[in-house]
Formats: structure tokens, sequence, C-alpha cells
């Protein structure tokens, strides 16, 4: 309900031209700043932590005032200034929507998908007010349905009835870009978990779409997540959200992403990744398990940074990159939990889980770049390092996902084994939600310090882990994995991938040879004189093509032989003396000591 709907900014959104991919939007702003009206669109989207300009997506922009044509002219990248005016001031504009993403707006035939970030110019100076969204429907798709976390606008004379074309509102300019909105003829589902509704809403029909089964496994990993929050009360967990949270999966052929918002998720999944019915008997494989991790890692930033945050995200600063150290805690702590709450749930098996988690072991210890950057550092880059990578990241930096993750789980053991049992991440996480994210859309928003991570964990837990934090998080030290896993019952061991040497360079298979990707710092590839880039041709005069040839001709050699290698750079043929080394032993083995 809004008290002051006089005065709410709206936006009347039509689809003229499907085909076109175009949005047309017209917005009207009751009382205009009298020195001129300035306008904005977000530089970025919240939960994706890169500069992408989403205003070049708009082609056309006009004011008016009372009949009459306003001046609006574009003062920065993301900014407009429109001349003095009475109210109330309406701009019209019309943006190209045409991209697969959950971070921006895909308009066709099929379904209309949009992010609040991409379509709803801010008013400044107007951001607290209630908003306005009024949605018309295709004149070709009537038959289309709206699917969006955004309460519909009651006390509107056009109020849409929920999946209703019409009205719908928002509280501030904040909540309005925080509810992406899907409209088309989905596949959806429903569940009910401690009173909160939740629907799941899939873009495209999969043929035979085991729709009952994925229902019920993501029911199980929300219970668990309200659980792990709010143990005593699970209804609190929604006191202050929507009256429904919906997950908004867009299906693809190949594309996989997703982003969270506080009463909604956006998904992208290749359809092989969901289950269908002929599978119904068969254990979760892999591509669907990829599916249930991403619905948890997305679910569970509900409460991990869209309630608890970063207090420079409170409020965000939509027109510049919004520096933090501590992506590790929001990123690394919810890539750490999403698997594990697949496990806890009990919709994959343990063994499942020791598979994933060898994989992100695997993967953060064949990077050289983690003893140059820390998680700590790595986070506050992400905006020019981590969302920019080339074939050179593995050398220069760390994911604050990956190994996020596994500093999570060692602070998890950490806890554990300092409480004698008694305390773990998981008060951690209930004590930040009670302190930080429970009253933050309810009162006076609150984020968490740069360097506050340590007190909080010791005021949670009675445990200090400021020196485990300065090392692992703030330094560049691998983590004690062995002897952690071993005090959880859990082997680990370091294992080959190959039997012959090789050149530690990631191999690139195109039509016309075998290229170069990442060459590993240190590895035979770079001490050799070869370089990323550089396309494959023979090694001691034999042809490397493909990749099964390179493996037979490495296959003959002893580690440490010196080979001659040539290679093209940019058509320039190079000759190489490369000593090969021995295949390392970076891949991560976990199995039950006592299973
Ligand atoms: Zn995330």
């Amino acid at each position: 309900m809004s008290q002051n709907n006089l005065d709410a900014i709206e936006y009347k959104l039509s689809f003229p031209d499907l085909a076109g991919h175009r949005i047309h939007v017209q917005m009207t702003i009751p009382a205009p700043q009298p020195q001129g009206q300035k306008l904005f669109l977000p530089a970025w989207i919240p939960g994706s932590y890169l500069i992408r300009d989403f205003a070049r997506q708009i082609e056309r922009i006009s004011a008016h005032a009372n009949g009459h044509p306003v001046d609006i002219r574009k003062i920065t990248d993301h900014e407009w200034q429109c001349a003095p005016c009475t109210g109330p001031l309406t701009l019209s504009y019309v943006l190209y929507a045409w991209d697969l993403s959950v971070r921006t707006a895909r308009v066709d035939n099929q379904y209309a998908f949009f992010n609040g970030t991409s379509v709803f110019l801010g008013a400044a100076g107007h951001e607290d007010r209630t908003h306005h969204m009024v949605l018309t429907a295709p004149d070709t798709q009537s038959q289309w349905q709206v699917y969006t976390s955004m309460p519909c606008a009651q006390a509107h004379p056009q109020a849409a009835q929920r999946h209703g074309f019409g009205a719908y509102e928002a509280h501030d300019y904040d909540a309005l870009i925080d509810h992406p909105v899907l409209l088309g003829e989905p596949v959806v589902s429903t569940f009910t978990a401690y009173g909160g509704l939740h629907e799941l809403v899939f873009t495209t029909p999969v043929p035979g779409l085991d729709l009952e089964r994925i229902t019920q496994d993501v029911e199980k990993i929300c219970r668990a997540q309200i659980e792990l929050f709010e143990p005593e009360q699970p209804e609190a967990a929604f006191l202050d959200s929507a009256d429904r949270y919906t997950f908004i999966t867009l299906v693809t052929e190949n594309s996989y992403g997703g982003l969270e918002h506080r009463s909604s998720t956006a998904l992208m999944i290749p359809r092989r990744n969901l289950p269908t019915k002929s599978q119904a008997q068969a254990p979760v494989d892999a591509d669907y398990q990829s599916f249930l991790g991403l619905v948890s890692h997305e679910y569970f930033h509900t409460w991990n940074v869209k309630r608890i945050k970063p207090a420079v995200f409170s409020p965000y600063d939509l027109l510049r990159p919004n520096h933090t150290h501590l992506l590790w805690v929001f990123e690394g702590f919810t890539s750490y939990y999403d698997d594990l709450f697949t496990w806890r749930a009990g919709t994959i098996s343990k063994r499942s889980y020791l598979d994933r988690l060898q994989k992100i072991i695997t993967h953060v210890h064949q990077g050289a770049g983690r003893f140059k950057q820390s998680i700590a550092a790595s986070s506050f880059d992400a905006w020019t390092r981590f969302y920019k990578q080339d074939e050179n990241s593995p050398n220069a930096i760390v994911s604050y996902y990956a190994k996020g993750a596994l500093v999570a789980m060692g602070l998890d053991f950490t806890i554990q084994a300092r409480s004698d049992g008694r305390r773990s991440l998981d008060d951690v996480m209930r004590y930040l939600w009670q302190h930080f994210g429970k009253d933050y859309y309810r009162g006076t928003p609150k984020g968490i310090g740069e360097d506050e991570m340590p007190a909080l964990i010791e005021a949670a837990t009675g445990v200090d882990c400021s020196d485990y934090i300065a090392r692992y998080a703030y330094g560049c030290d691998d983590l004690p994995l062995k002897e952690l896993l071993a005090g959880q019952g859990i082997a680990l061991q370091w294992q080959t991938q190959s039997n012959h040497p090789g050149l530690q360079a990631r191999i690139e298979a195109r039509p016309d040879g075998l290229y170069l990707g990442t060459v590993h710092e240190q590895g035979a590839a770079h001490l050799g004189g070869l370089s990323a880039g550089d396309m494959l041709v023979a090694i001691d005069g034999l042809r490397v093509h493909t990749q099964q040839q390179l493996d037979e001709v490495l296959g003959a050699y002893e580690a440490d032989a010196t080979v001659t290698i040539h290679a093209f750079r940019d058509g320039v043929l190079q000759t190489c003396a490369v000593r090969l080394f021995p295949a390392p032993h970076d891949q991560c083995v976990l199995s039950e000591i006592n299973p």
C-alpha cells in the first residue's frame, strides 16, 4: 500500500516491437525538482561487479510537461538534465533489449525478461518515493502472464492482479530495481516453506521435464537454509520480504549464470541441466547438481548480501564502482554453503558433495595467482580484474568465490575445533542475520564495516579467529587443507591427471590447429619461451595438429627431456628448446577415512 500515490513516480511499459526487441517507457514525475530534474540509469547491477553502461541501450529520449517539450540533455555517461518546468514531467524513451543474460534485458515473441537497472530511469532526489510499474501486454501476446516478486499496487486505479498486467509497486527506487520481471507463458510450480510462498518459473518448456522432482529438491534446500537462519522461528526468515520468493529460470541452450535479488533470483541454465521424467530413478547427475548448486547459491544470498551486506553497499552507489574487501564473505561463504546445503538437505550424496569439493580445491591450486593476490584484495579488485579476466589471470589473481569457499570451510572447521565442537560458522551466519540482516529493510539499514569480521566472529562464537583471517583471507598462504579435512574424517590426496610429461599450458583446439591459452608461470612452456596465443606446429619435427597427436608425441618422452618445439606467433615461426616437466600432482582426491 502507498500513502502517497499522488507523489509516486510511475513507469508505463509497453512492448509494441517485440521483433525489434524494444521496450517503450513513459515515466511520470509528479513534482520535478524546481531547478531542473536530473535523471540517471545505473551503470551496474548489484551482485555483478562490473561497469556495464546500461544507458547505452537507450535509443531515444524526450521530455514533456503540460503539453510542451522540455529540453533534456545528457550530462554524463549515465545522467540527464531536464530544463526547469512545473510538473508533472513526462519522459518518453525507448530501449533496446536483446541480451540473453540474467543481468540485463531480453525481449522477443517468446518471452520478455528485464532487470529494473536496465529499464527504470531514476529521478534524482525522489529515490525514497513510492515507484509504480504499469505493464501493458503486447497486442500479439494477450495470453502472456507476469512473474515477479514485486508486490501488486493494491491502491492504484490500474492495480494488477497477481500474474496479471497492470500496476505493481515498489516502496523506493532501490526496491524497484531489485525485482526482475518475466512476461510470457512459462512452466510454473509452487511450494510453501514455513509460510513463504515460492514460485519456480521456467521460461520455455523442456520435453519431459520432471517438475515434481525439481520442486521437491528445491523445497528441501530452501527449508534447510531457512532453518539455519531462523531455527526457532522459521516464519521470521520472511518477515520483511514480498509476499513470495520467485525463481525466474531462463532455459537456454548453453548459457549458465545467476543473480540474486531480495525476494527472487534470475537463473540461466542449459536445458540439459534439468532432469526429465525418463531419469526419475537415476541419482542426481553432475548437470542437475550444478542446477541445484546454483539454486542453493542464489537463495543463500537472500540473507548473505541482500540483507547482511558490507557497509559500503548500504546504500549502493549505482553510478560508480563500490569497492569492498569483503566479497570473500559474501561470495566465498555463499559458495561454501551452496554445495553444502545440497548435501545437508539430502538432495545429493556425501560422495557427490566430496566430488564437488575436490574440484574446487583442484581449481584453486592450479593457479599461481593465489600466491600474489589475497581473496580480500581480489574482492576489492573485482571490478577491474576478476570481472575482466584474460589468459594471464590464473597466474595473477585468485577467485574470491573458489578460494573464498575454502577459507569459509576452514573457518568453519577452525571454529569447531577451537570451541570443542560447540560452535561453527552457522553461529556466525545467525549472528550476522540477527544483528545486520533481519531489520535491513525495516529500519535503519546497517552494513558490516571493512575490518569488522574478526570481531563479529568472536562475538558470535567466543572464538578468536583473527590469526586465521589475517593469514588466509588477507594473506596469500595456502590453507592447511589436509589437516583441516582430516579433523572431519576426510583424507586428501594429490594425484596427476596425466601419465606423460606436459607443457603446463592450457591447450585450445581450434579448426586450424592447437593454440596455447594460459601459459602457467614457471611451467615448461613459459621457461622454454612459448607464449599464450602461439599455434603449435611440431615437436622434434613431428606434427602436432590435434590434441591426440600432442598426447601421443609427449607420451613418448621421459620427464625432463628437452625437445624442440616449432610454433607460429602472429605468423612468424618460433623455435624453442623446451625442457618437459613431469605432470604435476595437482588433482585433489577426497575420500572418507572411516566411511
Ligand atoms: Zn553469488
